[in-house]
This record gives structure tokens, sequence and C-alpha cells, in this order.
């Protein structure tokens, strides 16, 4: 790939319209060739104020919308976003590093969650009882809540997103998205898809920025539900403050997730899954698996194995085809990532692959000025290093080794997050049991990225998500629909008379 010489402006997209707004502007890099590739705008209180009252303003009209013809929306929408998945994935890949093929998954994850929006008819669907008493019907609809929004992490450009506007505006609500000021271009592009697809000005917008953008959001009085993905510490602010002022709020935080490694399970198939889950996207993602867990004496065969891949990653700009992994997102994640690097050493773990000492010239297509780093592996880590107890969010995995499945399972749910996690067995009982007693919301059996499919919904347990829903899925339809119960009956069957007792059945 050729390096990119001149910047772009990149900027909010309100009512239909690209908006230049009026604040400052962050720069944009590609990680791979540590070059500013655009400016980012920032949305300060006009630009948040102008994307609220245009989504208020297409609510109305847009929740009337009978359901049927917004799926069809949706479904034009697929059709755009099936055509332009490659320019979508490249986009991310520019922006945040990780290689080609993964981006494309990335953008597939997100197509699932439009595939499931479009059956929104039949989800919104309500429930009837006949004669509940006589002469009486009761029955419950599920409607919008009005304007909704979306902040999203760096990791996820795409999917993320996808996880919410497309349920949310599916039911009839309308959204403002807040993508991350690291990698905000797709942004644009799926609201350029979505005009074309037929959604109507305001129904979808997106407003640049970061922590201001987000606080108006969160204290805007129209918005009334929020939808936020990114680390624990600002998902823990968001809920507080969202919940403070009576909104709806969804938060998922951070992750460490680990993958137990039983004596009977198939060693090579875990090492593969390893290797993958720990090193794939640099390790940027909150499925990543960070801690391998290996039970009795399976560690002396799968930590070599390990070390063995961990030194053979084939770490190049994403852009190339047999890339396995691409540089970090920016200076200061490496410059966190190396820190932390520096801390398992001092706290006493054994280093045993060192992605410090990657040298940025290996690479070999001129990316000497990138984020690069290689794979880190570390072994005989324990529960007080911080190595452990922290998200590292980047290429590091730590091994730690336990007697047996019950220390395992105790270690894990000790763990402050409980985002994912994976357990290679060959035991179905071990398994059962697994499943049955661990304290994390999303959980493999010989899977080692267990991401819920576009219709069982995506949520963490303990500090890995704040709120009562999980995101996309039916749990996603509840977050973005009110139930109302509407109960009636007519002039024939109703007693003259007041009646001052609580009604019952009759
Ligand atoms: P982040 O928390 O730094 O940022 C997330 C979003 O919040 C961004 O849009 C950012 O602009 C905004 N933000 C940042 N600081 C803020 C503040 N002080 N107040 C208000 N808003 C603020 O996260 P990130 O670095 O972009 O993403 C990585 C994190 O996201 C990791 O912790 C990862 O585990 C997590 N993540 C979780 C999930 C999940 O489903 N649980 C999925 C993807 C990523």
């Amino acid at each position: 790939m050729t390096a990119t010489t001149t910047t772009t402006a990149i900027q909010h997209y309100i009512n239909g319209q690209v908006s230049s707004g009026t604040g400052d502007a962050q720069n944009v890099f590609n990680p791979a060739t540590g070059e500013v590739t655009g400016q980012v705008a920032l949305a300060g209180e006009r630009e948040v104020n102008a994307a609220v009252e245009a989504a208020q303003a297409a609510f109305p009209a847009w929740a009337d919308t009978p359901p049927i013809r917004r799926a069809r929306v949706m479904f034009k929408f697929l059709e755009l976003l099936n055509a332009n998945k490659d320019a979508l994935a490249e986009a991310i890949t520019k922006e945040h590093g990780k290689v080609f093929t993964d981006a494309q998954g990335e953008v597939a994850r997100g197509i699932d969650v439009v595939e499931f929006a479009c059956g929104i008819p039949q989800l919104m669907k309500g429930d009837y009882t006949e004669q509940v008493s006589t002469g009486i019907d009761n029955w419950t609809v599920r409607q919008p809540l009005g304007v909704v929004a979306g902040i999203t992490p760096f990791n996820f450009p795409v999917m993320v997103p996808m996880w919410m506007f497309p349920v949310a505006i599916a039911t009839g609500n309308t959204f403002i998205l807040k993508p991350s000021p690291l990698d905000p271009s797709a942004s644009l592009m799926i609201a350029d898809l979505l005009k074309r697809a037929g959604l109507p000005d305001g129904v979808f917008n997106v407003v640049q920025g970061g922590k201001d953008a987000v606080e108006l959001l969160l204290d805007h009085p129209e918005v009334k539900a929020l939808s936020f993905v990114g680390s624990t510490p600002i998902a823990n602010l968001i809920y507080e403050r969202g919940a403070r002022h009576g909104k709806r709020v969804q938060a998922l935080g951070g992750a460490k997730n680990h993958m137990v490694v039983m004596p009977d399970a198939h060693l090579d198939k875990a090492v593969d899954a390893l290797v993958g889950a720990a090193y794939g996207s640099a390790g940027e993602r909150c499925m990543a698996i960070s801690v391998a867990v290996l039970v009795g004496d399976v560690a002396d065969k799968v930590v070599p194995a390990l070390a063995e891949r961990a030194k053979s990653l084939k770490v190049k700009n994403g852009m190339q085809p047999d890339a396995e992994m691409g540089p970090i997102v920016t200076r200061e994640a490496h410059q966190r990532i190396t820190g932390y690097i520096d801390k398992g050493v001092a706290e006493g773990a054994e280093l045993l692959v060192d992605g410090r000492e990657f040298n940025a010239a290996q690479t070999g297509d001129g990316c000497d000025e990138g984020f690069w780093m290689g794979g880190t592996l570390f072994d005989r880590v324990t529960p007080d290093m911080t190595i452990y107890k922290e998200e590292i969010f980047g290429p590091v995995l730590v091994c730690v080794r336990v007697p047996d499945a019950s220390t395992a399972i105790q270690l894990i749910n000790d763990h402050e997050f409980g985002n994912g996690v994976s357990c290679f067995t060959e035991s179905g009982s071990v398994a059962r049991e697994f499943g049955r007693r661990i304290q994390v919301g999303m959980v493999g059996i010989n899977v080692p990225i267990p991401v819920p499919m576009a219709w069982h919904g995506f949520g963490g347990w303990k500090r890995s998500l704040f709120g009562d829903t999980h995101a996309y899925g039916e749990e996603g339809v509840r977050f973005y629909t009110k139930q109302k119960s509407i109960m009636q009956r007519w002039s024939d069957s109703i007693d003259g008379g007041a009646d001052f007792v609580m009604p019952t059945a009759k």
C-alpha cells in the first residue's frame, strides 16, 4: 500500500447533510505508517444541539412509519452494505490497523445485525389476551423511545455502531452516533449508505468528537437512551450520569477474558485458538483472550508451542494479504502496553516472548514510523500481578497455571470482569459444569471468541456491563422500546354505576 499524503476533513453528519461544525479538530492517523491521514471535527454544544434537534424533528414521522416500511429501508441498506463492504473494511484497516480480512469479518458481523433488524415487524409484535374479564381484552405494544444515542469505541468502528443503530432505527427511534475519534471515517460511509437506502433525513446523525460531545448527549433532556461500548471506567461514568438524568443506559465495558485448557483438550486446536484469539486484531478486542488458564500438566506442552507461535507471528501492514497482526492503534496505546510489559517483568512474571523487541523494519513495506509491536507471552503469572488484574488491550497473553478445573472456575469468578470466557475440553461433563458455574456473560466451549449471533444479544457480567439489557437481539429490541399495556371494553359490556373496589376479573 502506498502511504497517503493528503489529509481529509472528517465532519459531522446532521439532518442528512455532512456538516462542518465550528469546533476544534483532532488528527487521525494510519497506525501502520504513523502518518496523519485526516482531521476529525470535535463537536461542541452547537453541533450536539443541532443533531438532537434534527433527530427530534424526524422522530414523529419515522415512529409512525409502518414497521414493514422501516424494514424495507433496512433491506435496501443491507443490499448497499453488501455492495460496499470491502470499502468499509479498507477504511477500518487504514485508521484502526487491523488486518483487512479481520476488518471484513467485523463488517460481516455488523451486517448480521442489519439482517436481524430486517425482521422488525415480527419482533415488534405485541401480546394479546382476549376476555381478561367479561367483555374486556388486554394487549401490549412496544413503542420507540424517541432520540437515542450510541457512543462507540475505536476497536470496532463498524460492528459496534451496528450493534446499536439498526435495532434502534428499525424500532422507530431516531439515532445519534458518536464514534471514536481514532477511526471516524466509517461512520460517514454508513450515513451515506443509509441515505441512499431511503432513510429520511434526521433519523441517523453523526456527531464526531470525544468527552465533551458525550457529556452533552448525556445531559441533553431530549436524548432518551444511551448505548455505550468502551472501557469500564468510562462505562461506569456514563451509566451513573445517564441514570441521574433519567435515561435508559446500557454501558458495555472492558474485559479480561480467560481460556481454560483442560488436560483432555485437543492441544493443537487449543494452541491455534489461543494464538488467534490473543494476537488477532493485536489483542484490541473486548473478546480477545488475554489469559490462558492451563490446568494440570498441560502447561508444559502448551507454553512452548505458544512461544514458538508468538515469535513467528506475521506482523505486517494490515493491507498485506499474509498479515496476521497489524499495528497498535495509537502511539499512546503502544506506550500503555509497553508499560504493562515492563510492569509484568518487574512484578516477577516470566517473559517468554517480548513484543517490545519487534523491529518495525520487519514489516518490510515502508512502515517504519508506524505503531508496531510484536506478540508478547508471559508464563507463571499470578492473580496478584497487575498484568493479570488489569485489561491491557494489546497483544499480550499471560499464562496462569492451576491444578484443576474448580480452581480455574474460582479464579475466573473472582476476577472483576466477566465479558467472555472459553473452555477447551473433550469432556461433556466438565463443559457442562463449566457453563453452569462460570460467572461470565458469554461462554465458549471449544470456541475461543464466543460473540453471540445477532439474534442472541451481546453482553458481559460484573464490571463488563452496566445496565440491564444486552446489546442487539431481542434484548436490544426491548432496550429501544417501551411497553404499553392497553385494556379495552365497549359500552354494551359496561355495568351501570360507579365501582369503588379494585377491579378484578369477572
Ligand atoms: P474508551 O472508553 O476510551 O472510549 C469509548 C468511547 O467513549 C469513545 O467514543 C470515546 O470518545 C468516549 N470517551 C472517552 N473518554 C471519555 C470520557 N471521559 N467521557 C465520556 N466519553 C469518553 O474506549 P476505547 O479505547 O475506544 O475502546 C477500548 C475499550 O472498549 C476496551 O476497554 C474494550 O474492552 C472496550 N470494549 C468493550 C466491548 C464490549 O462489548 N464490552 C466491545 C468493544 C470494546
